[in-house]
């Protein structure tokens, strides 16, 4: 399969980016994307980027977070997922950033997931994202769509990263997230995915 067409295809498509994800883009600060990676946790696009934005108000650095109380942040990033542990998980890891890493955030996969709430996909967007380190961020879109294309065959988003890492070229793996997120918003919904349409359609095997 061409991989190389495809990404080229997704990337000149400029299909519409959903303002969360915009956001990120505007972020070089790791912390930033680290803790607005977790509002958006089992949560929609349109839902994480006001409460983004309403927690940014709130503070934007490990040593201002760890300074708000978790029933104020829990009000500001409401009706996010588990606002509340997210809330927590939040204002913890920053005060463990802020005084006992001295307000650094790690630059390693093992050390991101030690802290409560990060799994991998938070800890791969922090590094590709805030770190600009070639890292892949799987979830749900990357996840689905790599398994429709026929590219390949896993049972879920962590099966998936670690198969990517084997198979996709590494030049690829910063930008594969928000192209395959906005195709998978916009094209593969993950209900009735707007095949006819599909600027990709022709290198997909529609494993639906
Ligand atoms: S052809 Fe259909 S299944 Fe394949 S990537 Fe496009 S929308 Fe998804």
């Amino acid at each position: 399969m061409d991989i190389d067409a495809i990404v080229q295809i997704l990337k000149d498509a400029k299909q519409t980016r959903s303002e969360f994800v915009n956001l990120m883009d505007t972020f070089n600060d790791p912390y930033l994307v680290l803790i607005s990676c977790i509002l958006s946790l089992r949560t929609n696009d349109r839902t994480t980027y006001p409460a983004t934005l309403r927690m940014l108000e709130l503070a934007k650095t490990p040593h201002e977070m760890k300074e708000v109380g978790i029933k104020e942040l829990a009000e500001a990033i409401y009706p996010v997922g588990f606002y509340e542990n997210k809330a927590r998980q939040i204002i913890e890891l920053s005060r463990r950033i802020d005084e006992e890493l001295g307000g650094i955030v790690p630059d390693e996969i093992e050390e991101l997931i030690k802290f409560n709430g990060v799994g991998r996909k938070t800890a791969n967007l922090v590094l590709s994202r805030g770190f600009n380190k070639p890292a892949i961020c799987v979830d749900v879109h990357v996840h689905r769509i790599f398994n429709r294309l026929g590219y390949l065959k896993t049972k879920n988003p962590e099966e998936t990263e670690f198969a990517l890492r084997e198979k996709l070229p590494t030049k690829h793996w910063i930008d594969i997230n928000t192209l395959m997120v906005t195709h998978g918003q916009n094209v593969c919904k993950p209900i009735n995915p707007k095949c006819p349409e599909c600027p990709i359609a022709e290198y997909c095997k529609k494993i639906l």
